[in-house]
């Protein structure tokens, strides 16, 4: 096992948490050779004309973590600091999320090393095309179907949507999920991961005896997750004191107004200068006196250097991988009670699974249909992981793990995959 006294690389720490779920339920060498490591890993080069006219070549990954329970699935991130360890991290994480709501699916991640901030929806859709063919012998409604993730959103599925369907000559939606509504999307995913991050957050509560009315919240990424997420909690009756996007953070003691501060991100693109807001520091955001702390956005935001300034008493995880090891340790020795990634954030990828049911069938459910089936599953998972953390005396995080990987590895055994 790694030592994570620092800060780890998401690739390290994913590798390490699969260890301790391992080693606590004693799962073979056999097994772990079999089901821990990426199945493929393909890294492209992307060459973009840009609005300038010059050419310039972008690095792009898809990695296939699992396919051991069925197609792989994960979503798409552009962004700045997109490496192969990340893209492998993440994709690790999907296989044993998909597996804790027991969907049948393997897990994948894919990415692009861009600034997607400082390109034009021209050149978007140039690189998008251009990676959507480097990707294409993987992907595929049967094999690997990609979705949004951070900085790439429906547009971005319907770009990519397009491109495979020009090869085969017909329109193929089940390649993607989080397309448009008009394209096959399934209604409620776009707000799926929030959702299922609030679904998440209503059991921790009731099994903690807190009340949700008038519980204060702190929204680390006030992004697709975050953002949907502090909106349910708003409409619940708690108090959102606090949001936070990569522009700035806004705090308001009695409770920010969400709608509002959700319009003014989608007409401004920032929450910095929100009426009836003071502006605070990440740092003092992460450290607020609340209840409920929703890291949102990327990963390795608390770690050992600021957790014990952390004074939740729950953390959901909407964002993948938000705490280093060490982080979690120190909030675990504090009694804070967290809602494990690869659980809180499952939502995106259920909706997602909605949705290629749907354009399997060609038959599309109603909105409150896809409500009612997504809390169904996420209080489900919830019951499961909460049940071997309580039973095994094991953190949340490693109960989820061993929930998850207990699943990949009933199914590689009984697929006699290696004989
Ligand atoms: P998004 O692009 O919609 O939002 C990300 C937000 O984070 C943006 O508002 C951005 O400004 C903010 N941000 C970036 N850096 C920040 C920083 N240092 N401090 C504060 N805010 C910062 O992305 P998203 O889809 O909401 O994804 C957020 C997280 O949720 C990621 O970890 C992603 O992997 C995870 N997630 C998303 C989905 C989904 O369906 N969208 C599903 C599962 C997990």
């Amino acid at each position: 096992m790694i030592a994570t006294t620092k800060a780890a690389n998401a690739y390290d720490v994913a590798l390490e948490n699969f260890d301790t779920a391992a080693d606590v339920m004693g799962l073979s060498n056999d097994i772990r050779e079999m089901i821990k490591y990426p199945e493929r890993v393909l890294t492209v080069t992307i060459p973009v004309r840009m609005d300038n006219g010059n050419i310039h070549h972008f690095e792009g990954y898809r990695v296939q973590h699992s396919m051991v329970r069925g197609p792989a699935k994960g979503g798409i991130r552009y962004h700045p600091q997109v490496t192969l360890d990340e893209v492998k991290a993440l994709a690790t994480w999907m296989t044993w999320k998909c597996a804790v709501v027991n969907i049948p699916f393997g897990g994948a991640k894919g990415g692009v090393t861009c600034d997607p901030k400082h390109m034009s929806q021209g050149e978007l859709q140039r690189m998008t095309r251009r990676y959507t063919s480097a990707i294409l012998p993987l992907i595929g409604p049967e094999r690997d179907i990609p979705a949004p993730d951070v900085y790439t959103n429906p547009q971005t599925m319907a770009w990519i949507m397009d491109t495979y369907s020009m090869t085969k000559g017909y329109p193929i939606p089940g390649v993607v999920t989080g397309k448009p509504i008009s394209l096959g999307g399934s209604l409620g995913r776009n707000e799926a991961t929030g959702r299922g991050v609030f679904y998440t957050i209503q059991s921790a509560c009731e099994h903690l005896g807190l009340e949700l009315k008038g519980a204060t919240v702190a929204v680390q990424g006030f992004g697709n997750a975050g953002s949907i997420a502090a909106q349910l909690l708003h409409a619940a009756g708690a108090k959102v004191i606090a949001a936070s996007d990569s522009t700035g953070c806004v705090y308001n003691k009695d409770g920010l107004n969400v709608p509002e501060l959700i319009l003014m991100k989608a007409l401004c693109g920032h929450v910095e200068g929100f009426p009836e807001s003071e502006a605070i520091s990440p740092s003092e955001l992460l450290a607020l006196k609340c209840d409920i702390l929703v890291p949102a956005a990327l990963e390795n935001t608390v770690r050992e250097d600021n957790a014990s300034t952390v004074r939740a008493k729950i953390v959901a995880e909407a964002a993948n991988g938000p705490l280093t090891p060490a982080a979690d340790r120190i909030l675990q020795n504090k009694g804070v009670f967290i809602i494990p990634d690869i659980l809180c954030n499952a939502g995106g990828v259920t909706v997602s699974y909605f949705e290629w049911v749907q354009d399997e069938q060609h038959l599309f459910w109603e909105a409150q249909d896809v409500y009612n089936r997504l809390e169904r599953v996420m209080k489900t998972a919830f019951r499961d992981v909460l049940k071997i953390h309580l039973e095994q005396k094991v953190p949340m995080r490693i109960a989820a793990n061993m929930l998850g990987i207990g699943r990949v590895a009933e199914a590689v055994q009984l697929r006699a995959i290696y004989p």
